[in-house]
């Protein structure tokens, strides 16, 4: 028997391949025209690789244009990369901005209409409904969090409690006086959350049965532990500001990948030392175009995540392309004996190990060959001087990340505090190779 399935716009989210692909070029060559008339930082970019709006007829000629990085929103901050006059916007956004200048987006109407509708095709592939309830804690204001859900919460005709972040004594009050049955967060604050109703004791009164989690990293046992202690089933969304916010992509009822929207943003897969795109299924750093938005509109957008796309059949019927959680950042990326390794790879095999998060990673090259050392910090419990035991537990963890990440790694496991900190955290990386300096 077929599934229900619920879509906020079911032509588009099921169109046909081809359908989408039309859009896309139809879309795109309106985009780079508007943009090449109306930003003078693009244009000199498109002017300097030698490509003109004619150029681009379709989505096949995207690989032509400039990227665009965090880099050069900085530079152009905050009005340099505007394609309408502020007159015309209603809205702007912001990152948090922990390094550097701040990245600002702005939107007009129509792009405030688009991002809350992806947001709402995400809470309706979650199930949601206009007999829901709502809560939203993610932060409102600059960040685009709460506003996004927000808007998209309304568009689906959710009871919407907007109830940004923090506060927890008034969040559960308000999920159990109000019953709300979708809840919007981080999933780490949904675990904070699952704790706070366990020490009170509340479960009971707890009426939700699905939640929208995003805006951080967070791992599939992440998913399963929330999914448990909640009674729910929980959702990844993606999303970055520079783009929209949240729902540029978002998970459906399959929950194993994330459906990009892609009658509005089209993504890419490249290289990130070569900037070449790659073919579907192998894995890179993915770029983003937005061919809808008037106020902002990023063209070939590095995001510097890491991740996969696919376009394999979806058991919802939805047929945009699907993007894999991000396995890391560009920035973080190791190419040890030609193998692109993330620290987070490894990371994530330490700790199902039952070690720390403390741990060290020393790339070196004996001759032409490249050798990778990793050092991790024992937990006191682990500290024996049963050498045996140590040895034991070196070589489980070597195996697994051979497998892992398809090379051998040197596992050292450590006294508890013996690895350097810098202000407080770990140096991840020491690469002795080199390789840039000759
Ligand atoms: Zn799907």
């Amino acid at each position: 028997m077929e599934k229900m399935e619920n879509y906020y716009q079911k032509e588009i989210e099921t169109a046909s391949y081809e359908q989408i692909r039309q859009w896309q070029s139809e879309r795109l060559v309106k985009t780079v025209k508007h943009v090449y008339e109306n930003n003078t930082y693009y244009r000199k970019l498109m002017d300097e690789k030698g490509v003109t709006p004619d150029d681009i007829k379709c989505v096949d000629d995207l690989h032509k244009l400039p990227f665009l990085t965090k880099d050069d929103l900085r530079e152009a901050y905050p009005y340099g990369l505007m394609s309408k006059p502020l007159s015309e916007c209603v809205r702007i956004q912001s990152t948090s901005g922990t390094t550097g200048k701040r990245v600002v987006a702005f939107y007009t109407q129509h792009d405030i209409d688009l991002w809350e509708e992806c947001c709402a095709r995400a809470i309706t592939a979650a199930g949601g409904t206009k007999e829901d309830v709502c809560q939203v804690c993610y932060g409102y204001g600059l960040f685009t969090g709460g506003p996004g859900l927000n808007g998209g919460s309304h568009k689906v005709g959710c009871l919407t409690l907007p109830m940004s972040s923090g506060n927890t004594e008034r969040q559960l009050q308000f999920m159990t006086d109000l019953e709300a049955t979708i809840i919007c967060c981080t999933p780490s604050y949904a675990q904070y959350l699952a704790e706070s109703i366990e020490e009170k004791g509340i479960k009971d009164k707890v009426k939700l049965k699905a939640g929208i989690f995003g805006a951080e990293a967070w791992t599939e046992e992440m998913r399963k532990d929330i999914e448990k202690r909640l009674g729910i089933k929980a959702y990844d969304i993606y999303g970055l500001t520079e783009i929209s916010g949240p729902g540029v992509a978002f998970e459906c009822s399959e929950q194993n990948g994330m459906h990009v929207n892609e009658d509005h943003f089209i993504a890419e897969i490249i290289d990130p030392k070569t900037g070449e795109v790659l073919p579907e299924g192998e894995k890179g750093e993915l770029v983003f175009t937005c061919i809808t938005k008037e106020a902002f509109p990023m063209i070939r957008y590095r995001t510097k995540d890491i991740c996969v796309l696919s376009r394999e059949k979806c058991s919802c019927g939805r047929t945009h392309v699907k993007m894999a959680k991000p396995m890391g950042r560009s920035d973080d990326m190791l190419i040890v004996k030609g193998v692109n390794v993330f620290p987070s790879q490894i990371e994530e095999v330490l700790l199902a190990k039952g070690l720390t998060s403390n741990y060290q990673i020393i790339v070196d090259r004996e001759k032409t060959s490249d050798t990778i050392e990793v050092r991790v910090e024992m937990t006191p419990e682990l500290f024996s001087d049963k050498i045996n035991e140590l040895s034991k537990i070196e070589r489980e963890v070597n195996d697994a990340l051979k497998s892992m990440i398809g090379i051998s790694a040197l596992v050292r496991i450590v006294e508890p505090k013996s690895i350097v900190r810098s202000e407080g955290k770990a140096v991840r990386v020491i690469d002795r190779r080199n390789l840039y300096n000759n």
